[in-house]
């Protein structure tokens, strides 16, 4: 993988509210607690903050990329890796929007310019254009990805993709439930949700020297701020299998957390950009897990994560452009937001 991610360690710290996890009292094995003002920054922390589904649907073609996440980009420059789940393709003109997406080239890049440093590809999207169209996407991607790969060598470099920082490891394993549309052929390869892969990829985490293994699944049911059955089977499995925190996307909404165990489970965190306006679709979360090396000793502990609520704004709400906001900012001045953001606290418990 390119060592852009493993020289660039960021220095800035943002400050934020932490937000309260939903059933807390469900936590077994409390994680060290994470002080009220300054989250810890310095050389034994590492930060990664996540952040869920960029889109890009018909009427976005028509505004300024580079601009989407500009707003957030102290929250995610200010981790030492930001990632995000790349809900499109780039598959060549023409440009499409819903159903199947085929977005310019330059839309990843503009991302990663706005600090995204890792975007996972194993969502139900990836194959909109056919395997050329999944080929030619990770082609042009410009920084490391996970959950795909073009041929079996680098399938298995990226599932799990490890990016070493400050001198730990974590693995990312990234999987989706399915895809819209199916392959022609073998390779390209999305990596999907069976039991026995994802076991292989998080055992293969740790024989590769993985300090923590954060699950990465694209999974549940759409516009819903609940999980259901098969989620929370999916993330027992995974605690099970070891990983230390799994952060899942794809409903187009926030779901609600817990912890299982000690393991914090984001069911899902809702879009980051698109141009969606149904009911609570504008919200999402941005996820900062902070894990710390304890030394002399070199215990690792994952502290307690943080969320921070995000809105995508349409054009000619907050600006005339698509633009992600930390809702805090903005809650008090945009009625809709207000009560979108209390409907989801009740609905998910989240605080
Ligand atoms: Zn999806």
């Amino acid at each position: 993988m390119s060592n852009k991610t493993t020289r660039h360690i960021k220095a800035a710290v943002f400050a934020a509210a932490f937000l309260a996890f939903s059933h807390l009292s469900d936590a077994q094995d409390v994680h060290i607690a994470v002080p009220d003002i300054t989250p810890p920054s310095g050389a034994d922390t590492v930060s990664v903050v996540f952040i869920g589904d960029v889109m890009m649907h018909s009427r976005q073609l028509g505004y300024d990329s580079r601009e989407f996440l500009g707003r957030i980009e102290p929250l995610l420059s200010g981790a030492d890796i930001a990632v995000a789940n790349a809900e499109f393709t780039m598959a060549g003109p023409p440009y499409t929007g819903y159903p199947r997406f085929s977005s310019p080239d330059d839309y990843a890049c503009d991302i990663c310019r706005n600090g995204v440093d890792v975007l996972m590809v194993a969502n139900n999207h990836i194959l909109d254009k056919g395997s050329a169209g999944f080929r030619r996407t990770l082609d042009k991607m410009p920084c490391p990805f996970t959950g795909a790969g073009r041929d079996a060598a680098e399938f298995a470099e990226r599932n799990p993709l490890i990016v070493p920082c400050k001198g730990m490891r974590i693995a990312f394993v990234n999987f989706t439930y399915g895809t819209n549309l199916g392959g022609e052929s073998l390779w390209p390869k999305v990596n999907r949700m069976d039991k026995d892969a994802i076991s292989a990829q998080i055992a293969r985490a740790r024989e590769r020297g993985a300090d923590f293994i954060i699950a990465l699944p694209h999974w549940g049911v759409e516009y819903s701020l609940v999980h259901n059955r098969s989620q929370e089977e999916w993330a027992v499995f995974l605690k099970e299998q070891g990983v230390d925190a799994v952060i899942g996307a794809h409903p187009h909404v926030v779901q609600d957390t817990c912890f299982i165990g000690s393991i914090p489970v984001v069911y899902s965190m809702g879009n980051a950009i698109s141009n969606m306006s149904a009911p609570n679709t504008q919200l999402g979360l941005a996820v900062v897990l902070r894990m710390v090396c304890h030394n002399p000793s070199g215990a690792r502990s994952l502290l307690r994560p943080e969320l921070h609520f995000l809105w995508c704004s349409l054009p000619g709400e907050i600006g005339d452009n698509y633009l992600v906001v930390e809702a805090e900012d903005h809650v008090s001045d945009h009625p809709r937001m207000k009560q979108t953001l209390e409907r989801v606290k009740e609905k998910t418990g989240i605080e």
